[in-house]
């Protein structure tokens, strides 16, 4: 097999930035990829964060002016990855969230960083370091959406081009006029480049321009060429759909390995996993549950949000209550959402157990102790809870929407009859639909052979990012054989 190499640019990378899945994604990919044959260089803005965190890092190139100041490149392997850092300290030299100011509002020159990053991908992609000239660029989200638009709009060397799609409701759109100032020419701005009604778009121009386009499910895939769920881009998805496909996200088989798990109170494997029963105990009596091991116990890990059903669930309690089940939630989001559950707590007391609030060492007991895990999402790109779910033995109840719909295989009686289904999966996301989900997943508990063999087949379940790093290896080079053809 070959090597071939990869340029991600990215804004985010665990564990020196992250506001959410995507720095996992970046961080994960590598390694993973490594192992199909692709070296992956990632490129980030230098944060403080990043700077400080940097292992013999040495400059390999230089701007004497880049959108208001001087700046550089610089190379280092930290944290087992390749970087490439832009040290841009009148861009990127403020600690605290990436995007967001001390004021709580975005930093007013984003349009600028994010510019200057997709920038400086396009250059090194171009071969502006010496020795160094990936055969793909594969821009992450709108902070990167620009690089494939100036390898596009540039001279020189043209690498293949990815854009990835972790959350299409982040878009970055800017003023108009600030075209010359973030260095695209003018014919940039039209409806088949960076122009998305009346402003520049960076994801719409990196999804316009990319030679592909991923995102982070195949549904999601198919889900997001239309109406409902486009976001604006559906015409523009559509158009490109025979560039575009869906690669589930992976989660991190070290950090997630209810085997190792150092968070957890009793760990235990696919073999012996008589110490989920402990942990239920741990969990119950950390949520204030009655000590109940017969209990059926459904989990919840999640922002509390419309997005994620929560709403929903609130409504469900009383038929949850009617079927003798608890509910342990671990959460924080919507103040209202958040006060519907803290009231529930009280009202059903002994029977529903509710943190709120954000706690690693939490989520990690929930997949252990609880019985199932509800993620009843309207919409759900990738989503990974259910995926740690699958792995600790938590049988997943999903509604049937993007990754959700790809990552858990209905447990419904043709499947049983055939010994396959990993979970519960409902449509659509209402309130009766999620009911007889419930109804449905107590039915399975009083069965425990038929539970175990179901919890097994769940914890049998390859979550790994093996398979999705051999499908972006095959994307890649497919692209670029098409390329030299
Ligand atoms: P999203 O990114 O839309 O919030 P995902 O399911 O893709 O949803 O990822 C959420 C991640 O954050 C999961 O790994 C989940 O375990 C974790 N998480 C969510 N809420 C909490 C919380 N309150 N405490 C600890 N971890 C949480």
């Amino acid at each position: 097999m070959s090597t071939f190499s990869v340029l991600s640019v990215a804004s985010e990378v665990f564990p020196f930035v992250k506001t959410g899945g995507l720095a996992d994604v970046v961080a994960a990919l590598p390694p993973a990829l490594a192992r199909e044959g692709v070296t992956v260089h990632t490129l980030v803005p230098g944060y403080p964060a990043v700077i400080d965190a940097l292992i013999d890092a040495t400059t390999v190139h230089r701007y004497a002016d880049l959108h208001g100041g001087p700046a550089r490149v610089l190379s280092s392997r930290t944290a087992g990855l390749e970087l490439f850092v832009l040290d841009a300290p009148h861009l990127f030299g403020r600690p605290g969230n990436p995007y967001i100011g001390p004021d709580g509002k975005d930093w007013p020159d984003n349009a600028l960083r994010f510019a200057a990053l997709g920038l400086v991908g396009a250059d090194l992609g171009r071969g502006a370091v010496a020795g160094y000239s990936p055969d793909v660029v594969h821009a992450h989200d709108w902070q990167a959406g620009l690089a494939p638009a100036f390898l596009h709009y540039g001279e020189g060397r043209r690498p293949g081009t990815v854009m990835t799609v972790h959350n299409l409701s982040f878009q970055g759109q800017f003023p108009k006029t600030l075209l010359g100032a973030i260095g695209l020419p003018p014919h940039a701005f039209s409806v088949d480049g960076a122009e998305y009604y009346g402003m520049i778009g960076y994801l719409k121009a990196g999804i316009a321009l990319a030679d592909r386009i991923t995102t982070v499910s195949p549904t999601y895939a198919a889900e997001i060429r239309s109406l409902e769920h486009g976001m604006g881009m559906d015409g523009l998805l559509r158009e490109r759909a025979n560039v575009l496909s869906g690669i589930l996200n992976g989660i991190d088989d070290v950090t997630w390995n209810p085997a190792t798990d150092t968070l957890l109170p009793f760990r235990f494997d696919a073999r012996r996993r008589k110490a989920r029963a402990a942990n239920k105990d741990a969990l119950q009596a950390r949520l204030g549950l009655a000590q109940d091991p017969d209990a059926l116990v459904f989990g919840v890990v999640s922002r509390l949000t419309w997005q994620k059903g929560m709403d929903l669930l609130i409504d469900a309690l009383p038929l949850l209550q009617a079927h003798g089940a608890q509910l342990a939630l671990l959460g924080s989001g919507d103040a209202k959402i958040e006060q519907g559950f803290v009231a529930a707590a009280q009202a059903y007391r002994g029977r529903v157990g509710v943190e709120i609030g954000y706690d690693e060492s939490l989520a990690h007991l929930m997949q252990a102790g609880t019985d199932a895990l509800l993620v009843p999402s309207r919409f759900e790109p990738c989503g990974l809870t259910q995926l740690c779910a699958l792995r600790y033995g938590a049988i997943p109840v999903v509604a049937r929407v993007g990754g959700l719909a790809d990552t858990v295989i209905d447990a419904n009686e043709m499947a049983l009859a055939a010994n396959t289904g990993t979970g519960v999966v409902f449509a659509p996301a209402s309130l009766d639909a999620l009911g007889a989900a419930i109804e449905r997943t107590v039915a399975l508990w009083r069965d425990r052979a038929l539970w175990r063999r179901l919890q097994g087949r769940a914890m049998a379940t390859d979550v790994s990012w093996a398979r999705p790093a051999a499908r972006f290896a095959e994307l890649y080079r497919a692209l670029a054989t098409s390329r030299d053809a």
